[in-house]
């Protein structure tokens, strides 16, 4: 899509550069014998095909790959213009090299015989080396995408393999704890509570990692569309209301009266707002977690502020990275995987939205996200 976009362009400024009729992108496939046009830009459709087309019948692009610029004064006595589509008389094509290596072809077209000279090859020269380097970054990029795609599909194979066995061996030791193969003795009884809280850290991390894969997944983005931010804020704190009353603290919802539309889908949202307030429950021994929910101008806001332990000022940069938990949550007695927040935070910006924290060691921490408010006309844009 972004490299569509950028070839595009290097089409229509070479055009508008050189005065020509037309001009033409051709990319070489990886094979190096082929060539495929990638982008035009003209005053009527492309002519010709868009079909993969053998380097070796097209002298012009051959001469061009080779390093140098070709000028066409007229494509009907010129053999080099032969395969060249469309009724153009004068054409300049110049290579696309990055760091030397061709990368593909730059045509400009005119209608009239003798229109392009040197002149215009010099003027075209650093627009095709930047396209080029567009083009090569473009690609990495790519390729970047597809590794992170292609990790996240390992991680959710693996854990969804993972999971149901240790469901099993959970519920069994659960049973053999509740007295169903006979009674423990106090060992015995300690032993298989622990085997248990492992256990329970093991089916947090492998939901962690699933979300975390999901998160990733491209075929989310299908999925995305208008939500309201209100209802996924209330579904969290209702969620969390018995673990925190459990532990004795005031769990409270400052709604906003105004419904708030956002970018996204009803499960992420409601991964981001659970995580937070699980969070700030989880790191909470006192005290008071508070959700209050805003309206910014054109942007919807949610702030979870808790009394708790806080965040040390080193660990701060940290906080967002995979598997990091902070050095005074790790020795509180609380399971944790240290993925919740790097799930949050590749939610948030995949909808366009923000997350930041304020935090002092000993008083509490604030989580806040802050997404753009979506009024329904403008849905599109986000397509
Ligand atoms: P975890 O599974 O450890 O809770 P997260 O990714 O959700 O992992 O959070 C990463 C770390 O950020 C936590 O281990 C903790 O150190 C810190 N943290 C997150 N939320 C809070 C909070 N509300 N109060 C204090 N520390 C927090």
């Amino acid at each position: 899509m972004e490299l569509d976009r950028i070839l595009t362009r290097l089409a229509d400024v070479a055009r508008a550069l050189t005065q020509a009729d037309a001009a033409a992108v051709y990319l070489l496939e990886e094979d190096a014998a082929r060539l495929t046009r990638a982008a035009f830009s003209g005053p009527s459709a492309a002519p010709g095909l868009r079909e993969p087309i053998e380097v070796n019948t097209r002298s012009l692009d051959k001469e061009a790959l080779a390093g140098r610029p070709v000028i066409v004064q007229d494509a009907h006595t010129d053999p080099q213009a032969l395969n060249v589509p469309g009724d153009y008389r004068s054409i300049l094509c110049i290579p696309l090299l990055h760091q030397t290596a061709p990368c593909g072809t730059l045509h400009v077209y005119a209608a009239r015989p003798g229109q392009f000279g040197a002149d215009d090859a010099a003027r075209l020269a650093p627009l095709a080396d930047l396209g080029a380097a567009l083009i090569a970054s473009a690609r990495a990029l790519e390729s970047l995408t597809a590794l992170e795609a292609g990790k996240a599909r390992f991680i959710q194979v693996t854990t969804h393999e993972l999971r149901s066995p240790v469901s099993v061996a959970q519920s069994l030791v659960r049973g053999v704890l509740k007295g169903y193969a006979g009674a423990l003795t106090e060992k015995q009884a300690d032993i298989f509570e622990r085997i248990s809280r492992r256990l329970d850290g093991l089916e947090n991390l492998i939901n962690d990692l699933l979300d975390l894969a999901a998160g990733k997944a491209p075929q989310l983005a299908e999925q995305e569309g208008p939500v309201l931010l209100n209802a996924s804020v209330g579904r969290a704190v209702v969620l969390l209301q018995p673990r925190a009353e459990e532990k004795g603290l005031d769990l409270r919802l400052q709604p906003c009266r105004e419904p708030l539309m956002v970018w996204g889908t009803e499960e992420g949202l409601d991964r981001i707002l659970t995580n937070l307030v699980s969070n700030a429950v989880k790191y909470t021994p006192s005290g008071s977690v508070t959700v209050t929910v805003r309206r910014l101008a054109d942007q919807a806001q949610v702030t979870v502020t808790d009394t708790g332990i806080g965040i040390p000022e080193e660990a701060l940069p940290h906080l967002f990275e995979e598997f990091y938990r902070a050095p005074n949550a790790k020795a509180l007695n609380e399971v944790g995987t240290g993925l919740g927040l790097a799930i949050v935070k590749d939610l948030v910006e995949r909808y366009k939205g923000r997350i930041e924290v304020n935090s002092a060691v000993g008083q509490g921490s604030t989580f806040t996200v802050t997404f753009p408010l979506l009024h329904l006309d403008e849905q599109s844009d986000y397509n």
